[in-house]
């Protein structure tokens, strides 16, 4: 019987031909079997409910279905739980898709099949040899289903009819999603397809989980993701599409205006106009062939492009720079010494070095083998002095703050490509200099930082350089400049902060802080004419008398230059000028309405250094060596530990110098009359209030002694007394720095009474006659000189009594 079967099995192979198509007759299947020919699927899952086609080329799988189709049984199919061409019995699934066969197309080496899902099989035995068929039971599908399948059926439903208009979903599957009839699970496995695609594993997963409840809940969870991507996707893509349409839009708009303009105004060629003017400009040739070249370039690139904008601005940029306009230099020593003096008061050294600058480059003609900087504090004329060589030379003036540049663009420019990109301060300088010879301030240069945009010096050190700056790359422009002819003059408040390469090439002039006589001269020469005449009163209208000028310096400004007393000189005389315009009766300033003109902000620090009080002492101090300064030092005891303590930002020198002041008052306390106890039983805290920064050093040692001991003895300080001098610690008062700049500023706080080092007496001719005149000036070799100016009153040794006391404690 078995033969006779396989005889006719194998006629009605014969009988298929290449490429044909046979239908299966539908035969009856034998329920109780339960041995299947098996089909191994590596890149698609069998479900039940689903028809598929897949093609096959293994010998042994192609006889196996053509025997079961020509037999009309059904075959399983079976998974991998690992991805492989190869059948590898132990990798199978056991669980396998029971399928009707219901196509057979012959093609070359093998078949195409198309089989449709009947229902799953529990696999108990596979066997690959001859044939490849599984032995195994048919899992009784489940037709009772729990509430919550029911719901996850429906919210899958919900999540995916959020996609019911896109073409993504077959109109089969949008069937299922309305069609009832579908139970959970034939629900469920309708979905595997379509929401795992390509992903095998997955649909095996869900294909394998009998429990049809943890099925959709898995489905459920793919088919948001799914829905999800697919918005998302889709979202984008209308994005894409909107600015498309936005960009079409503007460059149709833009072609009509373009149209529009050539018919009104008729076809303007820019380009030849840019041609025209960049060779009138006499720029090196070389720079004019790649200028010349970039406006070709233009012509070439399409209207609105961002290339067009960059190449627009660069054009412009070269059009703005002077190549070849200079003023004349007309040097006449007699004639700069009349524009020096007549726009600055004193400043004698300063005015002679810089006729000297002059001289030499008149003669050399050159202009930057030397670089002046102008160093010194706030308001002492930098700035104009700077104006007055440009005036005196017949130069035009540019000026260029250099104050918290810290990046290297500000000064060298943004590559052309970069947004809102623009030349840097040198060649904006020149831009608006309009001449390649002009007087060009860089201000303020020891403000500059360097950070990891690069370091400005670095940069600077290139345009002040004469073997560079005739060819001065600015990363905007590209082309080189030539800066060889301008002559750069520098400003700085502490040269101390000047890096160390730049401060090499200089040639450092000192302005000083004025003196109060000083101060009051240039206020009556230069500030009061100078302010009358931009408030618009006549000159000498505003009467301001020495006494009264002595007081707006001493209690209203306090400043080693002349700026804020400059702008109170300003604000009075608008005081005048609103007088005359409201014809508001005239009040003349004078010392009783001093406030009513300048306001109340007076300077309090004087009743500080008035009081003379316990603890409290005046010490100088000086920034960069040339910026004089009083600070208040003060020293206080506190119950505990023997210990000093220094506060106020000290730098590490200020630290040391306190640790001396507290080794010398100990060694020195019985002499003092120093009570031991107070010192075991206490600690003592100094303090020096707003230490102006770049403040360090060993020169307020005397100073914190006298502090200390005065903390400690309980005798106030002298009033109106300041000091400084290094200390040691077997009480020898050393030589400090600055001593000039710090006598000025003592003077200018209201001082009356100065103790200095004696090694430093010999630099007092350096110091005004009229400072000299007000104050008194003790220089000393010693603390005790020291302390017997200081203290107001005399120290004296402890008792003997007291010291056996004193020996009584320590024992204890
Ligand atoms: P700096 O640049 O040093 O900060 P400025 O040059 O801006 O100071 O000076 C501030 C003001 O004081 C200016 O109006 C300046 O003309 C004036 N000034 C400073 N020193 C003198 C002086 N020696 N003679 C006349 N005017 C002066």
């Amino acid at each position: 019987m078995q033969e006779n079967n396989n005889q006719q099995d194998d006629k009605k192979i014969k009988e298929v031909k290449p490429d044909e198509v046979i239908e299966i007759q539908e035969k009856e299947q034998t329920p109780k079997q339960k041995k299947f020919f098996a089909l191994y699927l590596s890149n698609i899952v069998a479900v039940p409910g689903i028809s598929l086609t897949c093609e096959i080329n293994n010998d042994i799988e192609v006889q196996g279905m053509k025997e079961a189709f020509n037999r009309g049984e059904q075959i399983v199919a079976v998974a991998s739980k690992i991805q492989a061409d190869e059948i590898k019995i132990e990798n199978l699934y056991d669980i396998g898709c029971l399928c009707a066969i219901k196509r057979v197309i012959n093609q070359g080496d093998g078949i195409k099949l198309m089989v449709v899902g009947d229902g799953r099989i529990k696999i108990k035995k596979v066997t690959n040899d001859k044939t490849f068929y599984v032995e195994g039971d048919l899992i009784e599908e489940q037709n009772e289903f729990s509430q919550r399948s029911f719901e996850l059926m429906e919210n899958i439903k919900s999540v995916l009819l959020k996609l019911a208009n896109e073409r993504i979903l077959p109109p089969s599957l949008r069937a299922n999603l309305f069609d009832s009839e579908l139970n959970p699970s034939e629900f469920a496995d309708s979905l595997i397809h379509l929401l795992s695609k390509d992903d095998v594993s997955v649909q095996s997963k869900l294909f394998v989980e009998l429990d049809v409840e943890k099925r959709l809940n898995e489905i459920y969870r793919i088919a948001q993701d799914f829905v999800q991507r697919i918005e998302l996707r889709r979202e984008i893509e209308e994005k894409v599409n909107a600015n498309i349409q936005k960009s079409q839009k503007e460059m149709y708009l833009r072609e009509q205006l373009h149209v529009i303009n050539d018919e009104l105004y008729g076809e303007v060629d820019e380009n030849e106009e840019f041609i025209e003017k960049v060779k009138r400009l006499g720029m090196p040739k070389e720079s004019e062939e790649k200028v010349l070249k970039e406006i070709k370039r233009m012509g070439k690139l399409p209207f609105g492009s961002p290339e067009l904008g960059y190449i627009r601005n660069f054009v412009e940029t070269v059009l703005e720079l002077p190549w070849t306009t200079k003023t004349e230099d007309n040097i006449d020593i007699e004639k700069a010494k009349q524009v020096l003096n007549d726009e600055h008061y004193a400043l004698e050294k300063v005015k002679q070095r810089i006729l000297e600058t002059l001289a030499v480059i008149k003669l050399t003609k050159q202009v930057n083998a030397q670089i002046i900087c102008l160093a010194g504090p706030p308001g002492v004329g930098k700035t104009s002095i700077a104006k007055s060589i440009a005036n005196a030379m017949g130069r035009k003036y540019v000026q260029v703050s250099l104050g918290g540049v810290n990046d290297e663009s500000v000064i060298r420019g943004h590559r052309r490509t970069y947004v809102g990109a623009m030349c840097g301060r040198i060649l904006a300088g020149m831009k608006q200099a309009g001449t390649i010879n002009p007087v060009f301030l860089l201000d303020e240069i020891d403000k500059m930082t360097s950070d990891s945009r690069g370091d400005p010096a670095s940069a600077l050190l290139e345009v002040l350089d004469p073997a560079q700056n005739d060819h001065f790359k600015d990363n905007f422009l590209e082309i080189p400049y030539d800066l060889s002819q301008v002559m750069f003059i520098l400003t700085a408040n502490d040269i101390n902060n000047i890096p160390y390469a730049l401060r090499d090439r200089m040639e450092i002039i000192n302005l000083r802080s004025y003196t109060e006589y000083e101060k009051m001269e240039i206020a009556k020469k230069y500030l009061l004419p100078k302010q009358e005449k931009l408030a618009g009163v006549p000159e000498g209208t505003v009467k301001l008398s020495d006494e009264l000028l002595r007081r707006i310096i001493a209690e209203y400004t306090f400043e080693g230059g002349v700026r804020s007393l400059e702008r109170k000189i300003a604000t009075i005389c608008r005081k005048y000028a609103t007088f005359m315009v409201t014809g508001e009766k005239f009040r003349d300033i004078c010392e009783e309405n001093l406030d009513d003109y300048l306001g109340k902000e007076r300077n309090r620090e004087l009743d500080i250094y008035k009081a003379g009080n316990v603890g409290e002492i005046v010490g100088l101090s000086v920034t960069g060596g040339i910026t004089g300064g009083v600070l208040l030092i003060e020293a206080t005891l506190v119950p505990g530990k023997p210990a000093i303590a220094l506060t106020g930002q000290p730098g590490k020198m200020m630290k040391e110098s306190v640790e001396q002041v507290y080794t010398l008052v100990k060694s020195r306390a019985k002499e003092w009359g120093i009570d031991k106890k107070c010192l075991k039983k206490n600690a003592i805290h100094v303090h020096i209030p707003q230490v102006p920064n770049g403040v360090e050093g060993p020169s307020a040692g005397i100073a914190m002694t006298t502090a200390v001991v005065s903390a400690l003895t309980n005798i106030p300080t002298t009033p109106l007394t300041a000091m400084t001098g290094e200390i040691s610690i077997r009480g020898r008062v050393l030589p400090i720095g600055g001593l000039r700049d710090k006598l000025i500023a003592a003077d200018r706080a209201g001082i009356k009474l100065c103790i200095i080092p004696k090694d430093n007496e010999i630099d007092l001719w350096e110091l005004p006659q009229e400072v000299k005149d007000r104050l008194e000036i003790k220089a000393v070799s010693t603390i005790d000189e020291v302390l017997e100016y200081a203290l107001q009153q005399k120290l004296s040794p402890k008792e003997s009594k007291d010291d056996d006391d004193e020996d009584e404690d320590d024992e204890d």
